[in-house]
């Protein structure tokens, strides 16, 4: 078997390995992020963007966790109310 054709094949894996991931994390499916400085929201294909760079806003790497889920994880006592 050609080199190339090696590559290709791991190329193809690892496609398929980023569709795996997505499909495994309900965040990342629901293909939205929210930047955690400004808020600013924007939807992407999450597959796409493991690959090819994951998108940025204000200087931070923009976050797949809404801002209820990060609230709830910072404050659990109050049920995610701040
Ligand atoms: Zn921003």
């Amino acid at each position: 078997m050609d080199t190339i054709d090696v590559i290709q094949m791991r190329f193809v894996a690892a496609r398929d390995l980023h569709k795996t991931i997505v499909d495994e994390v309900p965040q990342l499916k629901r293909g939205i992020l929210w930047c955690t400085k400004c808020g600013h929201t924007t939807s992407i294909d999450a597959a796409d963007a493991l690959r090819n760079g994951w998108p940025r806003h204000c200087g931070y790497t923009m976050t797949i966790d809404s801002p209820e889920e990060r609230a709830a994880r910072r404050s659990p006592a109050t049920n995610g109310k701040e």
